[in-house]
C-alpha cells in the first residue's frame, strides 16, 4: 500500500484516502495556485495505527521520500541549523470537523534551529522565540497531554509582570525566558525533555494527529453530524508560512460569498502580524478582508482572483485559508463552505444564472434537512420586544431560552426539559456539548467564521456572535449589557440568528415566510428566498418519479399537505377517529354481550366515521385517499387498569358500586396483554370482531357516495393492517367487495406490509392486493425485535457508540436489513402483479436518507407528515438526478 502522497499526486477526487484538506490542497496546488510545498500521510495510514496502535509497515520510508522531496522543493531542510525547515502538521478527515481534531504548527524548532529561524528572517528573534514557544505548547498539549492552562498562566505571568495585556507588548528577551519556563513546564509534566530532534518531534506530531480522530469531543460531533466512526484522518505536512513576521505579514480566512445569505461579494476576516489559529479563536479582534486593499493591494487582488478561479472549479461556494508572508500571498486551505439553508438555495440558482451548473446539478446543492430547516418559525416583533444588543447573524432561527454560561450546565439545565441559550465570550471545542443541547448559542466576540458560527451553521443551531455590546462575566455567571443592566443566569433571553438581534425575555415566534408562501400567503416574487425555493422544488417535482403523500386524518391536515405539494393521502389512521367523545361509544361496542348489542355500538359509530371522511375527501377532491382500517388493540380505547380498579374499588368502599364502571374493568382484565403490539390488533382485531370492518367499510362507501353527490371526485383506497398471510387479506377482501359491490363503488384494496412474513410472502399477498403500502415502523420494530417505545433511551446510545448502527433505524431505514425485506417485497410482489402500486407510510417516507432508499428500491410514493411534504419533494427530485 501507498501511504503517502504529494500534492502533485492528490487531487480532491481522492478525498476518502487525502482527507478534505489533503485533496483540496493537491487539487489547489495542481491548478497552479501557491501553496507551500507538502504531502499527505492517507487515512488508510491512520487506520492502520489506530487498529494496532503502531505505525505500519513502510509508512516511515515513504514519510522520509517525501520530505527529502519537500526539502528539495522549499530550499530548506529539517533540522538545518542555519536555514531550518518548520513544517506544520495537520489533521483532515474526508468530511470537514471544524476545530475537532488537532494541528500543530512550528514543528522542526529546537534550542539550535531556533537561532538559525532568526537568520532566515533577517534577523527577527522575536518572532523566532514566538514560533518556539507556540510550538512547545501546541506540542506540549496536543502530542503529550500538558494541560493547557499551565501555559496559559505562565504567559499571563510573563505579561503581568512586564505590564501588558497583549502579546504584542512582549520582546525577544520576554519570549525566549518564556521558552524556558514552557520546557519546565513540559518536563516538569512529561519526565522528559522537550524533544530535539526535529524528525522525532515530526513522527510524534503525526501519531498525536492519528490519535485526535478519536478525541472526546470529535467522537461526540461524528455522532451529532452523523459521521461515521472508522473513517480515520488524513495528516497534512506543509512547509510554514508566517503570517506573523510583522506588519506586511498577517492571517485570514475568507468565504468566496456571503455563507449567510448567498449574496456574492468579498466575506472574509483578516488578522495582520498573526499567525494559524489567531483568527478563528477570535483572540483579537478582526478587521473585514475588504481592509486588506488598502493595506496590501497587490495580495487583495490576487486572493479575489483565487477566488473567483476556485468557485469556477468547485462549482460552488469556497471558503478559505490563507497568510500573507512579508507580502506574499500563499493558499492554507480551500472547501466547499458550509453555508446556512438559506444561503444554500440561493446560491444554488444564483449559480445556474450564472451559467455555472444546470437545474439537474443545483439540486444536488441543497438537501431536504436545509429545506426543512427554513419552515421554521422566526420572532414576531409587532410585541416591540426590548433589544438588548446585536450581534453578528451567524445561522439563522429564532431561539429562547434562559441563560446559562458554561458546556456542563446547558446539557444539565437542557437534560431537565428547560431550553437554554449558551452565552460565552467565544466557544472553543470544548464548548461542543453545550452547543448541542441549546436551543441557540450567544457569544461577545467573533465573526462570521469564529467558532461557534462554524459549528452552529453546521448543526442548523441558532447562533448570534461578537455581540460586543454585551460583556460576559462567566465567573459570576451574568452578562451585562452596554446600559449596566445585567442579566443573571437563567434569565430568559430571545436569540435572532437570522438578524443578530437578541431580546430580552421570550418574544412570540410567527411561521417563516417559506412557509408563508406554501400556504399561499406569500408569492415567490416577494422575496429571493422564497423564488429560489419555488424554482428549485418546480424542477424537483419535474424530475422525481416518486409521488408524495401525506399522511392526515383531519380536513385542516390533509388541506394543508395539499396546499404544500401532496399528491393524495397515504396514511389515514382511522383510530384517531375513536378518541375523544366517541369513546363511550368504543366502549359501548366492547362491552356488549349480544350482537343486536354489538350492531347498535357500530351503527352508532357509522354515521361519524362517514362524516370524517367526507371531509378528507373533500379536502382531497380528485386525488386519492388511502384509508386504514382499524389498527391498534381496543383496550387502548379504554381507561387503564389501574386507573380503573382505584376508581371501582373506591365506590365500592365508599358503598356506591357502578355497574358500568365494574363491567369496564372486568372487559380490561379479560383484554390485558403482556405484549399488546404484538397481539389482538389489526386485521386480526377485524377478523375476530364481527361487524367492525364491515362498519369502516360501510362509512368508506357511503361518503363516496355522498361526496359524488357534490361533484367531489373520490378515489378511495382500503388498506388492511398488520397482515401476516395472504389468507388475512383475502378473507377481510371478500367482505370487502360484496359490500362495495352491493353500493355500486369501486375502491382499491391494499394491504400494510410490515410484518416480516408478510415481506417473505410478498408474492402470495399480491394475489389479493390492488397496493402494498410499506409500515417501515412496525417492519423495524418487529424486523430488529425491539420495541421502538422501550429502546431508545434503554440502549440505543450505547449502540450509536459502538457503532452498531450510525443512525437510529427508526429514523432512517436499516437498508442491509428491513431494506432487504423491502426490496424483496417489491420484487416478489411485483412479480405476482407487475402493475402493483407500491408506497411507504411510516415515519421514514419523511427521511431523507430513506427517500433516496424507496427511489432506488423501486416504490411509487412516499406519505410523510404534512410539514414534511416540501422536504419529500424536493428529496425525491434529489434522488432522481
Ligand atoms: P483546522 O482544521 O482546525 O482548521 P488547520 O490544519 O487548518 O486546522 O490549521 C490550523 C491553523 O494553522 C489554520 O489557521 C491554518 O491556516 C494554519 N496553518 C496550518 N498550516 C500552516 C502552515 N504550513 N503555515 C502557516 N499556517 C498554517
Ligand atoms: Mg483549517
Ligand atoms: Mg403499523
Amino acid at each position: 500500500t501507498k501511504y503517502v502522497y504529494d500534492f502533485a499526486e492528490g487531487s480532491k477526487e481522492l478525498k476518502d484516502l487525502l482527507g478534505g484538506k489533503g485533496g483540496n490542497l493537491a487539487e489547489m496546488a495542481n491548478l497552479g495556485l501557491p501553496v507551500p510545498p507538502g504531502f499527505t500521510v492517507t487515512t488508510d495510514a491512520c487506520r492502520a495505527y489506530l487498529r494496532t496502535g503502531d505505525e505500519p509497515f513502510g509508512l516511515a520510508d515513504e514519510i522520509d521520500l517525501h520530505l527529502e522531496r519537500l526539502e528539495r522543493q522549499a530550499g530548506r531542510r529539517l533540522g538545518d541549523t542555519a536555514d531550518p525547515l518548520l513544517v506544520s502538521v495537520r489533521s483532515g478527515a474526508k468530511f470537514s470537523m471544524p476545530g475537532m481534531m488537532e494541528t500543530i504548527l512550528n514543528v522542526g524548532l529546537t534550542d539550535t534551529t531556533v537561532i538559525g529561524l532568526a537568520a532566515q528572517t533577517g534577523g527577527d528573534e522575536r518572532f523566532a522565540w514566538d514560533s518556539y514557544r507556540r510550538l512547545i505548547q501546541m506540542f506540549g498539549k496536543t502530542v503529550c497531554d500538558v494541560p493547557g492552562e499551565q501555559f496559559d498562566r505562565a504567559l499571563d505571568a510573563v505579561k503581568a509582570t512586564k505590564g501588558t495585556a497583549d502579546d504584542l507588548g512582549l520582546d525577544a528577551g520576554d519570549l525566549q525566558a518564556l521558552v524556558t519556563t514552557y520546557k519546565e513546564i513540559f518536563t516538569a509534566h512529561t519526565g522528559r525533555s522537550f524533544p530535539q530532534d526535529p524528525r522525532d518531534q515530526l513522527d510524534q506530531s503525526i501519531r498525536a494527529v492519528f490519535s485526535s480522530w478519536n478525541a472526546e469531543r470529535a467522537v461526540l460531533y461524528r455522532r451529532q453530524e452523523h459521521i461515521p466512526a472508522d473513517l480515520g484522518t488524513a495528516v497534512n505536512i506543509v512547509a510554514m508560512v508566517f503570517g506573523n513576521l510583522g506588519p506586511d505579514s498577517g492571517t485570514g480566512v475568507a468565504f468566496t460569498r456571503d455563507p449567510a445569505t448567498g449574496a456574492p461579494g468579498v466575506y472574509g476576516d483578516y488578522l495582520a502580524n498573526a499567525q494559524g489559529e489567531d483568527v478563528v479563536a477570535g483572540i483579537r479582534n478582526t478587521m473585514p478582508l475588504q481592509d486588506l486593499a488598502r493595506l496590501d493591494r497587490r495580495s487583495y487582488d490576487e486572493l479575489l482572483a483565487i477566488m473567483a478561479k476556485l468557485e469556477t472549479h468547485y462549482r460552488d461556494l469556497c471558503d478559505i485559508e490563507f497568510t500573507i508572508e512579508r507580502g506574499k500571498l500563499w493558499m492554507l486551505q480551500t472547501r466547499v463552505g458550509k453555508r446556512t439553508a438559506a444561503a444554500a438555495f440561493v446560491i444554488a440558482t444564483q449559480l445556474i444564472d450564472d451559467g455555472v451548473i444546470d437545474a439537474d446539478e443545483a439540486l444536488t446543492r441543497v438537501t431536504g434537512a436545509q429545506l426543512a430547516q427554513l419552515m421554521f418559525p422566526a420572532f414576531d416583533l409587532a410585541g416591540r420586544p426590548e433589544r438588548i444588543a446585536t450581534g453578528i447573524a451567524a445561522s439563522p432561527g429564532a431561539a429562547v431560552g434562559a441563560v446559562v454560561f458554561d458546556a456542563r450546565q446547558a446539557a444539565e439545565v437542557a437534560a431537565s426539559g428547560t431550553a437554554v441559550i449558551l452565552v460565552r465570550r467565544e466557544t472553543n471545542p470544548d464548548d461542543l456539548p453545550g452547543m448541542i443541547a441549546a436551543q441557540g448559542i450567544l457569544t461577545s466576540r467573533g465573526g462570521k467564521t469564529s467558532h461557534a458560527a462554524v459549528v452552529a451553521r453546521g448543526m442548523g443551531k441558532t447562533c448570534v456572535c461578537g455581540a460586543d455590546g454585551i460583556d460576559v462575566d462567566v465567573d459570576r455567571r451574568q452578562f451585562t449589557i452596554d446600559g449596566g443592566h445585567v442579566v443573571r443566569e437563567g434569565d430568559i433571553v430571545s436569540i435572532d440568528g437570522t438578524t443578530g438581534s437578541v431580546f430580552l425575555g421570550a418574544v412570540p415566534v410567527q411561521p417563516s415566510p417559506v412557509v408563508r408562501y406554501f400556504e399561499g400567503a406569500l408569492s415567490p416574487g416577494a422575496d429571493p428566498l422564497v423564488a429560489a425555493v419555488d424554482r428549485l422544488l418546480s424542477h424537483a417535482d419535474k424530475v422525481r418519479r416518486l409521488a408524495v403523500r401525506a399522511n392526515a386524518d383531519t380536513f385542516d391536515d390533509a388541506a394543508r399537505a395539499r396546499r404544500f405539494g401532496a399528491q393524495g393521502i397515504g396514511l389515514c389512521r382511522t383510530e384517531h377517529m375513536f378518541l375523544g367523545e366517541r369513546r363511550p361509544l368504543v366502549e359501548r361496542l366492547i362491552l356488549a354481550r349480544t350482537g343486536a348489542e354489538r350492531d347498535a355500538a357500530l351503527a352508532d359509530l357509522l354515521p361519524l366515521q362517514r362524516a370524517d371522511f367526507v371531509h378528507l375527501f373533500q379536502a382531497m377532491n380528485g386525488l386519492p385517499v388511502t384509508i386504514r382500517l382499524i389498527d391498534p388493540p381496543l383496550h387502548e380505547f379504554l381507561p387503564t387498569l389501574p386507573e380503573l380498579s382505584v376508581k371501582v374499588a373506591l365506590a365500592e368502599s365508599r358503598g356506591e358500586p357502578d355497574g358500568h364502571d365494574r363491567a369496564l374493568l372486568d372487559a380490561v382484565q379479560r383484554m390485558h396483554e403482556e405484549n399488546p403490539m404484538l397481539g389482538l390488533r389489526g386485521v386480526r382485531l377485524g377478523l375476530v370482531v364481527p361487524g367492525l370492518f364491515a362498519m369502516q367499510i360501510r362509512a368508506v362507501a357511503e361518503a363516496t357516495l355522498a361526496c359524488r353527490e357534490q361533484g367531489v371526485t373520490v378515489r378511495p383506497e382500503i388498506m388492511v393492517p398488520l397482515v401476516g398471510a395472504v389468507q388475512e387479506l383475502e378473507a377481510v377482501r371478500e367482505e370487502a367487495l360484496q359490500l362495495l359491490r352491493a353500493l355500486g363503488v369501486d375502491a382499491r384494496i391494499g394491504t400494510m406490509i410490515e410484518v416480516p412474513r408478510a415481506a417473505l410472502t410478498a408474492g402470495e399477498i399480491a394475489r389479493a392486493a390492488d397496493f402494498f403500502s410499506f409500515g417501515t415502523n412496525d417492519l423495524t420494530q418487529m424486523g430488529w425485535g425491539f420495541s421502538r417505545d422501550d429502546v431508545e433511551g434503554a440502549f440505543f446510545t450505547r449502540y450509536l457508540e459502538l457503532g452498531i448502527f450510525g443512525v437510529s433505524p427508526f429514523e432512517s431505514i436499516d437498508r442491509d436489513g428491513v431494506g432487504r425485506l423491502v426490496r424483496i417485497a417489491v420484487d416478489e410482489g411485483r412479480r405476482t402483479r407487475p402493475d402493483l402500486h407500491i408506497g411507504v407510510c411510516g415515519e421514514h417516507g419523511g427521511d431523507p436518507e430513506s427517500i433516496h432508499f424507496f427511489h432506488d428500491a423501486g416504490l411509487d410514493y412516499v406519505s410523510c407528515s404534512p410539514f414534511r411534504v416540501p422536504v419529500a419533494r424536493l428529496e425525491a427530485g434529489r434522488s432522481a438526478v
